[in-house]
């Protein structure tokens, strides 16, 4: 149709089998193969490495044109027995990519055959995931791999009192904060995927080609037993929710609840946690609370009304939406690749600015780059690849989210709970103070601090 939009350029999302390896990788002794050419795997290495700033690997089944025409099966299976031999793992998690997907391989049923020829690989959970990249996104993925993984491992079995929690596509440090405020909650807690160690580890003297750290296959199986779920995920669809599917076999109640970014939000989430855990507050996140209120009211003269362009995930922008609407500033346009009830989610999360946001959904940054000069943005807030838009629109870009490739230290940004709140306040008023002092024609002022 002359005049309409009918390509992307550029989508404001990343490849859907990578957001499974990203899960996979929360799992104890686990390893992706990735089912489709090597180009697909080695794509998806360099991103997560670079983000992370730590050594992937993702098998391949190193696909050819041959194999386009006849099939993958003989690969698909060997590729399995050479990762299965190289690296022994506890779960094998098998993504399909476009190219498998569209000559239409049957892989759970190549897996099947498979284990049928080499009985010794039962020792082995194969997990496959169907991830068809030309729908969905990173977050499809990685949210699928997390139902399938629970499909495959949960079995039913004792009443522990346990809490599974399902927090979503999150920073390493955001997990490793997650824990100490269930453990705080005294909340033994289940957490899937948890890449707190695998995805941000340390420096020991050796080298493991799987990381140490990741919730076991047993612990995921016990999830069953638990008192109930929490699953930072508002966006995806009911098909996606590991939360859901815990409910509807084993009858674990679960309750989906928004990332815990913004003061809102926490409060729903300590609230939340408080009610199910039966036990009140900790003292400590109490005065976490009051600490970030004080430095809101503190901030509140560098943000109010400054207009900020957020992209990202669909839950990561939603959470961030609440946190910018509560600090004062003004969402100009809130976008993302995917997230089935983003738009809905984000008008309710910025009921009580004055102007609602622009909401693009399945976007691309040729679009977010034109709405944002539209609405004279004064910030963008987004990965890494927002950065030519920063550049021609000559607004700072206050890099959170993924991929964060040209900075260090992203899998140790801080979002959730009110400390992470507290960091983003810092970064975020900084941020615009560090733009107003560069542009002032005398330089730093006392004055205007
Ligand atoms: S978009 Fe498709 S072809 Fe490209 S890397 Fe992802 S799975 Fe492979």
């Amino acid at each position: 149709m002359a005049g309409s939009y009918v390509s992307t350029t550029n989508p404001c999302r990343m490849c859907r089998p990578m957001g499974a390896c990203l899960a996979f990788r929360g799992i104890e002794n686990a390893i992706v193969l990735l089912h489709g050419s090597q180009g697909c795997s080695t794509y998806m290495r360099r991103y997560i490495s670079s983000h992370f700033n730590e050594p992937v690997d993702i098998a391949s089944s190193s696909l050819s044109e041959k194999n386009a025409v006849y099939g993958g099966e003989a690969n698909l299976k060997q590729g399995i027995r050479n990762v299965a031999a190289r690296y022994s793992p506890a779960v094998l998690g098998v993504a399909t990519t476009c190219l498998t997907e569209t000559i239409g391989d049957d892989v759970p049923r190549i897996i099947a055959s498979l284990l049928k020829e080499e009985p010794a690989l039962k020792d082995t959970a194969i997990i496959p995931v169907s991830t068809p990249s030309y729908s969905g996104s990173h977050m499809d993925g990685f949210n699928d791999a997390c139902v399938a993984i629970i499909d495959k491992l949960a079995s039913p079995g004792e009443k522990t009192g346990a809490i599974n929690l399902f927090p979503g596509f999150v920073s390493p440090a955001d997990v490793r904060h997650l824990k100490e405020i269930m453990a705080d909650f005294e909340a033994p807690a289940l957490v899937l995927p948890d890449f707190s160690r695998t995805l941000d580890g340390g420096l020991n003297g050796s080298y493991s080609r799987l990381p140490a750290g990741g919730v076991s296959a047993e612990a995921v199986a016990g999830m069953t037993g638990s008192a109930f779920s929490i699953e930072f995920n508002v966006t995806g669809p009911a098909g996606q929710s590991a939360a859901r599917l815990l409910e509807k076999k084993y009858d674990v109640y679960g309750e989906r609840l928004p990332l815990p970014i913004g003061i809102r939000n926490c409060d729903q989430f300590f609230q939340t946690l408080g009610d199910m855990a039966l036990r009140p507050v900790p003292g400590k996140y109490q005065e976490e609370r009051a600490r970030l209120l004080d430095a809101m009211v503190d901030a509140h003269k560098y943000l109010l009304g400054k207009k900020a362009v957020v992209y990202g995930d669909a839950d990561f922008v939603l959470g961030l939406t609440s946190f910018l609407t509560d600090v004062g500033i003004s969402v100009a346009v809130a976008a993302s690749g995917g997230g089935e009830e983003f738009q809905d989610r984000i008008r309710e999360a910025a009921a009580a600015a004055e102007t609602p946001p622009v909401v693009l959904t399945e976007t691309d940054f040729d679009e977010i780059g034109a709405q944002a000069r539209q609405a004279g943005a004064e910030l963008l807030i987004g990965s890494s690849k927002g950065n030519h838009i920063a550049r021609e629109l000559d607004i700072p870009l206050l890099r959170l989210g993924f991929p964060i490739h040209d900075r260090i230290g992203a899998q140790r940004i801080l979002h959730v709970g009110y400390r992470g709140a507290m960091n983003l306040l810092d970064l975020l008023t900084n941020t615009l103070i560090a733009r107003e002092q560069e542009t002032l024609a005398g330089g730093y002022g006392y004055s205007y601090m």
